[in-house]
């Protein structure tokens, strides 16, 4: 079972945020088997996902052909899949603009005309190589949420995934429910945390996010995260499941600016599916949907220093 699911009772401050609830577990329900999979499999020049390399856990990087241009369409060709559209330039006038005192704000999307969408992906459990060529191929922004004892095996292997250009945010040290434990424990959970991502990726992270969505709305978390370094805690609309996406609205239809939540999880927690098959699948039903995915550090504007 993994952390996420353990979730689905956690009660929640606002009544919209309720349905996260059920969101995040792991046990994705929909269709499984051998067509689907074969949907975002790599095509017969890459080796499979998850397999295990002659190298074992060394970080080089996997022996894969060279990445294709972006937006080349024998990219998206090589993991079976149809390309997005094109992301739009990035606003000019970010719609998030972050204050560097006071309350922080939460969000779970981000107000845009753009017909885009941003992702971000959890925790840290699987680090598949795969998915560091498949996010080379296609040049898709993600935005990570790490927590700190669960990539302190192999900080590595998201710097590999930052050198594309994606940025690292804080999740916790250790995954906590944070409405369950104390105030001073908040502040060690989220202060610790930001302290090991900021000496490991070398910047300090931006956003924050608590496990499981609990506690975003408190004032004992919020004040946790100001003290800490984070300007924004930052939830999401959609949560990638193991074949299709769990929509908090009712049309189950993603709308410009949606905030999707995935996780770095592995067939141990899919159902036997890897990482790239989940995240095709994810890719997938965004095109289906007609949007780009957009960086989401470009709609916000940090801090005037
Ligand atoms: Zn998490």
């Amino acid at each position: 079972m993994n952390r996420h699911g353990r979730s689905r009772t956690t009660a929640y401050a606002t009544g919209a945020v309720v349905l996260l609830a059920a969101a995040t577990g792991c046990a994705g329900g929909g269709d499984s088997g051998a067509a689907s999979a074969a949907l975002v499999a790599p095509s017969s020049a890459t080796a499979p996902a998850g397999a295990a390399s002659p190298q074992g856990a060394a970080s080089a990087p996997p022996s894969a052909p060279p990445a294709p241009a972006a937006g080349d369409a024998a990219a998206w060709a090589k993991w079976h899949l149809t390309p997005l559209p094109p992301a739009p330039p990035a606003p000019a006038d970010k719609p998030v603009k972050l204050q560097r005192t006071g309350p922080v704000p939460v969000f779970s999307e981000v107000r845009t005309t753009d017909k885009v969408v941003f992702l971000t992906i959890d925790d840290g459990a699987e680090k598949d190589p795969a998915f560091v060529e498949m996010l080379t191929d296609l040049k898709v922004p993600v935005s990570m949420f790490l927590t700190r004892d669960i990539v302190k095996d192999d900080y590595g292997y998201f710097k590999r995934l930052q050198a594309l250009g994606n940025h690292v945010h804080n999740h916790t040290v250790d995954h906590a429910q944070l409405s369950r434990v104390a105030p001073e424990k908040q502040k060690s959970e989220v202060c610790d945390a930001q302290a090991a991502l900021t000496q490991q990726y070398g910047t300090p992270p931006l956003l924050f996010r608590p496990p499981y969505g609990d506690g975003a709305n408190t004032p004992a978390l919020n004040s946790a995260v100001q003290q800490c370094g984070p300007k924004a805690i930052v939830l999401w609309r959609e949560s990638m499941q193991i074949h299709d996406m769990q929509y908090q609205a009712a049309d189950k239809k993603l709308r410009p600016g949606d905030i999707v939540l995935a996780h770095f999880r592995g067939p141990k927690d899919l159902k036997g599916e890897t990482m790239t098959q989940m995240f095709g699948e994810l890719l997938a039903r965004i095109q289906e949907q007609g949007f780009a995915v957009a960086r989401l550090e470009d709609y916000i504007a940090a801090p005037p220093a």
